[in-house]
């Protein structure tokens, strides 16, 4: 059988056969490249996006201490005002005993 194929048919075949293996080459290098690439993305992606899920947490732990810390000076403690006058506890904007607009806060 191989006696019959003619040189040139051989050599297309070889050539077939060689284009195809390069083929099969090239898409086997292409496809690792492409998977290395997306796989450095990919790794690169996780570590950046751990990074900033990290930035966020801390941003955010802190944001939320000053906030609750906010939170709990302006709704949990009232500030009180103390007259400067007479030293009676002020609870409007002037003193209830003697009318004066003068307090202090008192912590
Ligand atoms: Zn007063």
């Amino acid at each position: 059988m191989d006696g019959r194929l003619k040189p040139a048919l051989k050599r297309q075949m070889i050539f077939l056969g060689a284009s195809f293996a390069a083929g099969l080459l090239l898409t086997y290098f292409f496809g690792f490249f492409i998977g290395l690439a997306l796989n450095m993305v990919i790794f690169i992606g996780a570590m950046l996006y751990i990074r900033w899920r990290q930035i966020k947490a801390l941003k955010s732990l802190g944001f939320s201490d000053t906030v609750m810390g906010g939170g709990y000076t302006n709704e949990g403690v009232k500030i009180k005002y103390v007259c400067l006058s007479c030293g009676a506890e002020v609870k409007g904007s002037t003193c209830g005993k003697c009318g004066s607009n003068m307090k202090k806060p008192l912590f």
